[in-house]
């Protein structure tokens, strides 16, 4: 996705591209074909909507961008409401033919497994980067820094939070500053209310690991609702564990449990659920999670999950430019900077593909606005996410700026997600004219 929108990109802007891809002579296990832009899962770039959802918004901005996965997605387009939904080999085919048809472009069928040392590169080998490869990145940034499993909390936007029963404290107020001292929003739970919890999390629909995808994965991030199946209290001594904090709405109850949810991102505007990966089904993660005290109306920036992976630390990695610090001559994009879902993936190849024709151009291309998605989602993965519990994220309004004057909570939201889409479009509009 990411590298075939990045060479697009790059080709119009005059720039001879190679696009090496590993396939069909080096296979993965979700990948069934040697197309470029394969989808190798649902058939769905999600919402078409620009005006009231983030990811119909990525959508108009790459289009506006002339973007080849756009263009195409647009000509094989299925019935399915709202969505944008896509024969997948019409699709892929589509996109690989316009790449081999393009006369600045140039496939070659192969995998690569060392860093190269010359010439301007962009990495967007995806959550299932090759083995070799992964291990030359990792060489390179320090294996802590690239992953090879998400394990990721639901996010939850701040606002959605009840705070007539939710309250903001650290345990045992640890920290310098009163900021750090109030670091948690926490949700406290009765015994009946916990022991309902942990009877809808044993109950819940699951889903299972691909074949292939396990080896590694336990050693460090259980699954909620597996820590639950090794015992009724093991999550009470978990991530669930009452101790060192009050409730300051009634100091003299003491909680049975308490959920915590952490700050992700520097706004505030998005808060995760500590320590609550999952493999529970979408809708049995929204239904449990509800039940937790506090979070009866949360909405959900993204769910959880657990899932085999690659990604770069990026906030520490990259820089606005999606470049290597250490080796600026090489770009990441797509999946492994961070970011999740085809359309997010296909944005930061975009940009990637842009800023790295620029520079060979001898040109300066700013980074995209911050008001706008591509702009929002580059901010946040280079710099806006806290470093400490990066994970990979969607696009959603969490990451946009709030605009002044609108009206917070569920009544104002239809203004505020148009507002959110207005000035990015126009932020976006700017950007790609300064560049004509
Ligand atoms: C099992 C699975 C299911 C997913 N389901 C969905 C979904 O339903 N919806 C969704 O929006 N997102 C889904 N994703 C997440 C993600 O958005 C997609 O994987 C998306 O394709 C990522 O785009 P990308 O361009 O970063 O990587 P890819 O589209 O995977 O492209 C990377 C390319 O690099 C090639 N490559 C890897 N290593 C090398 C190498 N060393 N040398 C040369 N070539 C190499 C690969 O063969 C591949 O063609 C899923 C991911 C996985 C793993």
């Amino acid at each position: 996705m990411a590298g075939s929108e990045a060479a697009w990109q790059a080709a119009n802007m005059g720039v001879q591209v190679i696009i090496h891809e590993m396939r069909p002579k080096v296979e993965t296990f979700a990948h069934r074909t040697g197309n470029l832009a394969e989808m190798v899962c649902s058939n769905s770039f999600r919402s078409d909507d620009d005006e009231q959802n983030a990811v119909g918004l990525l959508h108009w901005e790459m289009r506006a961008a002339n973007g080849l996965i756009m263009q195409m997605a647009g000509r094989h387009r299925l019935p399915a409401g709202g969505a944008l939904a896509v024969d997948r080999d019409q699709f892929s085919e589509s996109v690989t033919n316009a790449l081999h048809d393009h006369p600045n472009v140039t496939v070659e069928y192969g995998e690569i497994t060392e860093l190269p040392e010359h010439g301007h590169w962009i990495i967007a080998t995806g959550p299932l980067t090759s083995q070799g490869l992964g291990a030359a990145i990792s060489a390179e940034t320090g294996a802590d820094a690239l992953a090879f499993f998400d394990a990721i909390a639901p996010i939850v936007y701040a606002e959605s939070v009840d705070m007539n029963v939710a309250w903001l404290q650290s345990r045992y107020d640890k920290g310098e500053t009163e900021e750090e001292q109030k670091a948690y929003l926490n949700c406290p739970m009765t015994k009946p209310q916990y022991e309902a919890f942990i009877d809808a999390l044993l109950a819940a629909d699951k889903t299972e690991f691909h074949e292939g995808e396990t080896a590694g994965y336990f050693d460090g991030c259980l699954p909620i609702e597996v820590m639950a199946e090794r015992g009724r209290e093991t999550l009470r001594h978990g991530p669930m564990k009452p101790v060192g904090l009050t409730n300051t709405h009634a100091p003299e109850n003491k909680a049975y449990a308490v959920v915590q949810l952490r700050r992700d991102n520097a706004l505030g505007t998005l808060y995760n659920i500590v320590g609550f990966q999952t493999k529970m089904k979408y809708g049995a993660q929204t239904d449990v999670f509800r039940m937790i005290p506090g979070l009866q109306n949360a909405s959900f920036a993204r769910l959880g999950g657990i899932h085999r992976n690659t990604f770069l630390h990026s906030p520490t990695l990259l820089d606005d430019q999606m470049r290597l610090k250490s080796r600026p001559h090489i770009r990441f994009a797509g999946q492994i900077t961070g970011v999740e879902g085809y359309v997010e993936s296909s944005a930061m190849g975009l940009l990637a593909g842009r800023f790295a024709a620029a520079e060979i151009l001898g040109k300066t291309l700013p980074t995209a606005p911050q008001d706008s998605a591509m702009g929002a989602l580059i901010h946040h993965i280079t710099g806006g996410a806290e470093a400490k519990t990066f994970q990979p994220m969607n696009v959603n309004f969490g990451l946009f700026r709030p605009v002044d004057g609108l009206k917070g909570g569920r009544r104002g939201r239809k203004d505020r997600y148009k507002a959110y889409t207005d000035r990015a479009k126009e932020a976006f509009s700017e950007w790609l004219a300064d560049q004509s």
